[in-house]
């Protein structure tokens, strides 16, 4: 008989790949999924454009396009790609979700949707990789947390062409065993970088952009005003790339995408933008000065304002190059006579700032400006509030949400941390310009009685609960006095009353400014003329009193509100100018500077 030959023992079936979440699936997003399935992964990707889904779907049609895997140390068994049609979808039965979106907003609007944080088994793994903003980071890592959810934030440089080879710099922020744990899977992307705790991803990356922006536009200058001397710019990139101007922009960018004119990188301008915002308002919040960054930022923004919405962020140069060649070709400006000179002078003298919004009113009429100058030297020279207290106010009338004067909060917050502020203390001013809102209930609620009464619905108040006792007593504890306008709010709306006093309580509870000033900075933005909210004028006049205020310190209050009507002239005088010298539409400017 023939021997039997040994049973053949199954072959092991390979171990299922281990499944991602993958949300955003844009210029970014899409070849990172892509890496990760090529290395074995599942990934559950969503998207809300159609087109980005589709694009995956395809991938997701046709595995075998993927080929094997090939990131050492990844899993064994060949990836897949699964299009769903929602994040709480992408993150069901995920080990680690990935967050590849534009922007804090977008990453909240994902993480903080409760179908989102109910899909996500305790014990998974976030990753957020967009480029977002480091506190709201820290939030989010928090909350997820309270979920039994790691955090970690792992954002990228290295465009999309290092997306699709795997070659990005990861700078990975959290918690060490978090990041350890999903520190191979990252490494399919290109090279993990530890930053530190959660948040310093993030925080690092807005800050390299910035420089990175920087580096771009300077260069773009310079390499054009060579070119416009007579130097090829190819020649001179050669020579700058092996010279200590060197950087990204002159190795990578000039070369691939702005000399021959593509602008297809693949990172937009408005997303650059958000960068570098992120990175000045980080500066601010730590206290450094960014006066370079705060520059290169308005400058930014210009060029955002003429390009269209979609522009790449490389076309900042096509942007840099459009103005005039050399002073030769630039439109004729007329010397300043000797009085506009003098104004001039006593101008910057006095109010240590200048810029072309300043200028072009001293052409048009220097005897306004001249006359503005005196109207607004006031409060400086009678000094009845110290400078940094003057600046905050300032700040408070500029940046309250009726009025908004963008330019005149960039002067002030930075004269308001020259004079001494600390960024808590600009903070603190901020939120209690915050309070304004409530005034849509103080004037609302009793004109609604009012109607209520009128069609016979409402006798008279209703005797106040003890629940109502209690937050009357919390909110005049906290905020140190109660009005009558607050009764009828307190009696129909408890809760909300309850809320609020909750959010206006904040500064003073944990802020450091003195009560008169707290008043002060209600004082200021009640009696702006955009707003001029008299009922609680005559509160905050009142209670800035008991706090110790002098008639000449609540008078100063308002005579720095009462120049808010320049804001007119700031930004309109710039137009007329620029229309008046004839420049073409996209290089006016868009309004004034300084405030
Ligand atoms: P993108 O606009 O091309 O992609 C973002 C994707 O997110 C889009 O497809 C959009 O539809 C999707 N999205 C938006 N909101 C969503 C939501 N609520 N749910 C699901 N999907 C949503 O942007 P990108 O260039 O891929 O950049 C993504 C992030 O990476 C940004 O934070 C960016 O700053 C950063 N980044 C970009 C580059 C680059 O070269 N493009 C380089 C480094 C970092």
């Amino acid at each position: 008989m023939p021997d039997t030959p040994p049973p053949v023992p199954d072959a092991p079936s390979p171990a299922p790949p281990p499944v991602v979440g993958f949300v955003g699936l844009g210029n970014m997003g899409a070849p990172m999924a892509r890496r990760l399935i090529e290395a074995g992964y599942q990934v559950r990707g969503f998207d809300v454009s159609e087109a980005a889904l589709a694009r995956f779907a395809a991938t997701a049609a046709t595995p075998g396009a993927l080929g094997a895997p090939r990131t050492p140390g990844a899993p064994g068994a060949p990836g897949a790609a699964v299009a769903v049609t929602s994040a709480a979808e992408a993150a069901a039965g995920a080990g680690v979700v990935i967050l590849m979106l534009p922007d804090s907003d977008a990453v909240e609007a994902v993480a903080g949707d409760p179908g989102f944080t109910a899909a996500l088994a305790p014990g998974t793994t976030v990753i957020d990789m967009s480029s977002s903003e480091p506190e709201r980071t820290r939030g989010l890592a928090r909350s997820l947390g309270e979920h039994g959810v790691a955090f970690v934030d792992a954002p990228v440089s290295g465009g999309v062409k290092g997306a699709v080879a795997g070659k990005l710099a990861v700078m990975a922020g959290g918690a060490d065993a978090d990041v350890r744990r999903v520190e191979n899977m990252l490494a399919c992307f290109g090279t993990v970088y530890r930053a530190g705790p959660v948040g310093a991803g993030h925080a690092v990356k807005a800050l390299n952009n910035l420089m990175s922006a920087t580096h771009l536009l300077v260069s773009s200058e310079a390499i054009v005003a060579g070119q416009r001397f007579g130097v090829d710019p190819e020649a001179m990139l050669a020579i700058v790339n092996a010279s200590s101007g060197r950087s990204g922009s002159t190795e990578n960018k000039w070369p691939n995408y702005i000399l021959p004119e593509t602008y297809g990188s693949g990172f937009s301008l408005r997303l650059m933008l958000k960068d570098m915002r992120i990175a000045v308002g980080l500066a601010g919040q730590v206290g450094m000065p960014s006066r370079l960054g705060e520059q290169a930022l308005a400058l930014w923004a210009e060029a955002e304002r003429a390009l269209p919405a979609t522009a790449d962020h490389t076309e900042i140069a096509r942007w840099a190059r459009a103005a005039p060649a050399s002073p030769k070709e630039a439109p004729a400006v007329e010397k300043l006579t000797p009085r506009q000179e003098e104004i001039k002078a006593e101008f910057i003298d006095s109010r240590k700032t200048w810029g072309e919004d300043w200028e072009a009113i001293l052409r048009l009429d220097p005897d306004f400006l001249h006359a503005y100058l005196g109207f607004s030297a006031i409060p400086w020279r009678q000094n009845h509030l110290p400078d940094k207290v003057k600046e905050l106010i300032c700040i408070a009338v500029d940046a309250n949400a009726t009025h908004m004067y963008l330019p005149g909060v960039r002067q002030h917050v930075s004269a308001a941390l020259d004079a001494g502020a600390t960024a808590a203390e600009v903070m603190e001013v901020l939120e209690l310009s915050a309070t304004l809102g409530i005034h849509a209930m103080n004037i609302g609620v009793p004109i609604l009685t009012e109607v209520l009464r009128e069609e016979g619905l409402r006798t008279e108040p209703a005797p106040l609960s003890a629940r109502q006792e209690e937050i009357k007593a919390a909110f005049t504890e906290n905020r140190g006095y109660w009005h009558e306008f607050w009764d009828e709010m307190l009696e129909l709306d408890p809760e909300l009353f309850a809320a609020y006093t909750e959010f206006s309580s904040v500064p003073w509870r944990t802020g450091t400014l003195e009560p008169k000033v707290k008043e002060l900075v209600y004082i200021a933005f009640d009696t702006a003329a955009t707003h001029l909210y008299t009922k609680g004028l005559k509160a905050h006049i009142r209670n800035a009193i008991g706090y110790g205020a002098t008639a000449g310190e609540i008078l100063e209050v308002m005579e720095i509100a009462s120049v808010l009507g320049m804001h007119a002239v700031n930004a309109a005088a710039p137009i007329l100018a620029g229309q008046l010298e004839g420049e073409p539409e996209e290089d006016q400017p868009e309004g004034g500077q300084r405030g």
